[in-house]
């Protein structure tokens, strides 16, 4: 980021000292106009670099943006190099001046001029280590062609010493050379409806996928060339529930590209960025490393409109949320998430609910819910979900879906049918999960939620009133033993403990016998609180039933969701959904277990959530819609990511393409920045 920043702060410092020496020159008109159109002629449009050598090898994309009297180039290159070009004519002295930045920490400074159908340059180049090579460039048209422009550069450690040749290339310009700028050759197509797989090469210009041919295409009309060779090309895939939170820290999003991931939606559980419009203008700025789009957040309105009260809003206070959501909504927000288990979410109810999902509703959202229970309250907070949607007329998800502690496992036959029931009565619900059986969250969530009103000093008040604190350490004591607890201490692992990073990856049990306490489950929640005490921990739940997973997965309304927050590789001790989810659906549950079939997994996690977001031209591989594509190799793709060991990547995602960008290049990140922000109405 810093050698971007400088690249940056140079282009800047360049542009203003020579904008005015040019103006100061000439004053009148446009003083460099014959000089630009001439160099403007030589370089407009997108330009592919062949027969190139060095760090430029391979083919290359030049997008040229116009000034007045500057030309800025962006040059990059499949294997991630990206240098940024800045050429201004200072009309005072008849010279063109180039400075080059590039993500290697090169700093290139030249100067020259025209010699007929020539152009020579001249200058300094200082490396990354502060080493100053001196360089002679010159280009020149191909038999006059315009279209195709040879460049040579020499350069020279010595200004004594002779020139060696350092670089050739043949740019070509891009409208005349090639039809595609990469072509999927020999791949089996996944397509994201459902259908069966069958055998296309798949073409993309620009942005979009321009072909799908179940004939083979020419790969001479393609800058290139992708071999997919026993390999599934499928839509890039959707998360639809995914923690976005560390965005504009993490903007290339590494964790998830790698899992295949082209498109998040942020703002889960309740919880999403406030005002939207800056927020993501922000994040634009930055350059993505994928799509992004978010939801409205009920417990971010609750929370600026109440507070933490846990009471029913006034009318008055009703109003301002659902002016919230609406103005979330306006701002291109694709719906509503809510999380009853979190403060404040939890102390909403129906009525207010209903309302706030109406409002996002007749603004063309959906509702998902992180449900008030997923463990012994399960069944009541399914119906409180369906009924949200009846009465809101609002499309449902029940995002993570799951059954929660060891006296509800197997109920998921019964939220099953109830999706059943309520989709045949004509509420449009359903679900998202991730494929683990078991849950990550803040270890708060073993509180009970009426201990935690007011938030963390609230209840730490109260556990100075004897009386008080039985009945919360009782309530955790429950929770241990019928919810999230799984009645063993060793099935609650911490994960993130920023006051004891020797706790992280332990469970309870470590903790309790570390201390030389009895691993009961009162012992637990008193380790809990001080947990609480000390500053808080995130905690892994093992908590899930095998069966209960499959069983949601199977179902034809459940999509494939991480859960996932974005991560720096080392960073605390996540669940490994966070770089998991989607290749072990597609290892394990796919090719190993065959809960689902191939078609039906690639559906799960690309055109059912794109359609269930709203998504425009996204979703399938399909000619005219965006170029979001997943190169994978079946018989590979894994996760490798575990509870013990989280911060590891997956295999077998060969290639990523985001807006028809290669983010993932045969199994490498590229830190390209394809993605964009997604708004409602608009994308
Ligand atoms: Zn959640």
């Amino acid at each position: 980021m810093k050698r971007v920043s400088k690249a940056l702060l140079t282009l800047a410092a360049i542009g203003i000292s020579f904008g005015p020496a040019a103006a100061a020159a000439q004053p009148t008109g446009r003083p460099c106009a014959n000089e630009a159109n001439r160099h403007f002629d030589f370089w407009e449009g997108r330009w592919m670099v062949r027969a190139a050598s060095g760090v430029l090898a391979g083919h290359n994309t030049i997008t040229v943006g116009l000034g007045e009297c500057a030309l800025l180039e962006h040059y990059t290159t499949p294997s991630g190099y990206e240098g940024r070009s800045l050429n201004v004519y200072d009309a005072s002295r008849g010279v063109w001046h180039q400075t080059w930045t590039d993500n290697g920490g090169l700093l290139l400074v030249l100067e020259g001029a025209y010699e007929g159908e020539r152009m020579i340059m001249q200058g300094e180049t200082t490396g990354p280590d502060g080493a100053v090579t001196l360089n002679r460039i010159t280009w020149s048209r191909v038999d006059g062609d315009p279209d195709r422009v040879r460049q040579h550069w020499e350069v020279s450690a010595d200004a004594g010493e002779t020139w060696r040749t350092g670089f050739d290339g043949l740019y070509i310009r891009q409208s005349s050379a090639f039809d595609y700028d990469v072509l999927i050759r020999g791949g089996w197509v996944v397509n994201g409806s459902g259908q069966p797989r069958f055998a296309a090469d798949v073409a993309v210009r620009d942005d979009r996928i321009v072909r799908v041919s179940r004939e083979p295409l020419d790969p001479s009309r393609a800058a290139r060339v992708i071999d997919a060779t026993d390999r599934v090309v499928s839509p890039g895939f959707v998360d639809i529930h995914t923690h976005l939170d560390p965005l504009l820290r993490l903007p290339g999003a590494e964790s998830h590209v790698r899992q295949g991931v082209t498109t998040a939606l942020g703002g889960p559980d309740g919880s999403a960025p406030w005002p939207l419009t800056e927020y993501l203008a922000e994040a634009q700025a930055l350059g993505l490393g994928l799509n992004v789009g978010f939801m409205v957040g009920h417990n971010t309105v609750r929370a600026a409109v109440l507070g933490l009260a846990d009471r029913a809003p006034t009318p008055t206070e009703l109003g301002e949320m659902e002016s919230m959501i609406a103005r979330g909504m306006d701002d291109g927000a694709w719906g509503i998430s809510t999380g009853l288990k979190y403060l404040p979410g939890a102390f909403a109810e129906l009525p207010e609910l209903v309302a706030l999902s109406r409002v996002a509703g007749e603004h063309g959202g959906f509702y998902t819910s992180h449900l008030r229970e997923e463990g012994l309250g399960l069944i009541e907070s399914v119906a409180e979900a369906l009924e949200i949607g009846r009465q809101a007329r609002i499309p449902v998800v029940l995002t993570h879906h799951k059954v929660v502690g060891q006296p509800m496992w197997g109920s998921s036959r019964l939220t099953l049918a109830m999706v059943d029931s309520a989709r045949a009565a004509g509420t449009d619900v359903m679900m998202d999960q991730y494929p683990y059986t078991a849950s990550h969250s803040g270890i708060t969530i073993l509180i009970p939620a009426w201990a935690m009103e007011g938030g963390t000093d609230a209840l730490l008040g109260r556990m100075n009133d004897p009386a008080l604190a039985d009945s919360i350490l009782a309530g955790i004591e429950f929770n241990i033993v019928n919810d999230r607890g799984g009645n063993d201490l060793r099935r609650v692992q911490l994960s993130r403990v920023p006051w004891d990073t020797s706790l992280e990856g332990q469970t309870l049990h470590d903790w309790a016998v570390r201390d030389g306490l009895d691993p009961t489950p009162g012992t637990g929640a008193r380790l809990v609180i001080e947990a609480v005490r000390r500053g808080g921990a995130n905690g892994i739940y093992h908590a899930m039933e095998e069966a209960d997973v499959e069983a949601i997965m199977a179902h034809p309304q459940t999509m494939i969701g991480s859960d996932g927050r974005l991560v720096a590789l080392g960073d605390g001790h996540p669940h490994p959904r966070w770089y998991g989810t989607f290749p072990r659906v597609l290892g394990v549950y796919t090719r190993e277990r065959g809960v689902l079939t191939l078609e039906q997994a690639v559906r799960k996690m690309t055109a059912l959530p794109a359609e269930r977001i709203g998504l425009r031209e996204r979703g399938q591989v399909r000619s005219g819609w965006y170029a979001d594509l997943v190169v994978f190799d079946p018989e590979a793709v894994s996760d490798r990511a575990t509870f013990a060991e989280p911060h590891q990547y997956s295999v077998g995602i060969d290639y990523v393409l985001i807006n028809g960008r290669i983010t993932v290049d045969e199994g490498t990140f590229r830190d390209v920045r394809a993605g964009t922000v997604l708004k409602r109405g608009r994308n």
